[in-house]
């Protein structure tokens, strides 16, 4: 029996409509705002992908991912949470000595209907100082949790000169229930230049996958940057 009265679905479905209107918005300003902005892919005329990893550091998953990385001369963007990167600052500086690009992703990941736009600034420069303090600078670069912002929020991030940072390939990594189903979603979606991939440094299953996927890319002739 459905524990949801009928008037509670409806209004979950318009919240839904509501947001899938808001997601149709943001990723067309990409079409009428410069990168520097709104990042959604990279250069499509490039040969260059983009490996982005959400959510860590943690102490786990992240190591074994910029082993990975290293061994393969890979260098790539972390966007991370602030509460985390208190929690472990070797690995912010691990991540900016090996080369990464290091962007913010909050302070405390919350839901994107749990905060306002100065409640959300405040974690942003929050996660901003704690970069600064641990590495000697900040990062302009941001990445909304669940890719989802208003555009309130988005104007408020604009005015703090903040650069929003979305992608254009998710192969669901968080979902996938083991290397060999992320592995099939990489088949099935192949990269290509420009691509700006999310994945998270907190999945197992992406540890497990991330070198085949990489040496696969490499056989395809492109190359990998992190982003500005
Ligand atoms: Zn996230």
């Amino acid at each position: 029996m459905s524990d949801q009265s009928p008037c509670q679905a409806v209004s979950k479905k318009r919240v839904f409509r509501k947001d899938r209107l808001r997601q149709a918005v943001l990723l067309a300003l990409r079409l009428v705002v410069p990168r520097s902005l709104l990042l959604v892919h990279g250069d499509k005329n490039s040969r260059v992908v983009h490996l982005t990893f959400d959510d860590g550091p943690s102490p786990e998953t992240t190591p074994r991912i910029l082993d990975v990385l290293r061994r393969q001369g890979v260098r790539a963007t972390f966007f991370v949470v602030g509460r985390q990167a208190a929690a472990h600052p070797e690995l912010i500086r691990r991540m900016a000595d090996e080369g990464h690009a290091i962007g913010g992703h909050t302070y405390s990941h919350h839901l994107p209907g749990q905060v306002n736009s100065r409640q959300l600034l405040d974690e942003v420069r929050r996660t901003d100082a704690l970069l600064q303090q641990i590495l000697g600078r900040g990062s302009r670069l941001f990445r909304p949790p669940f890719g989802k912002l208003t555009l309130g929020k988005l104007w408020r991030l604009w005015a703090d000169s903040r650069s929003i940072v979305l992608w254009n390939k998710d192969p669901r990594d968080f979902a996938a229930a083991s290397p060999d189903e992320l592995a099939a979603s990489f088949r099935e979606h192949s990269l290509a230049g420009g691509d700006v991939v999310l994945l998270h440094d907190t999945s197992a299953v992406t540890v497990a996958c991330l070198e085949e996927l990489i040496l696969q890319t490499l056989r395809s002739g492109l190359t990998f940057a992190p982003l500005a």
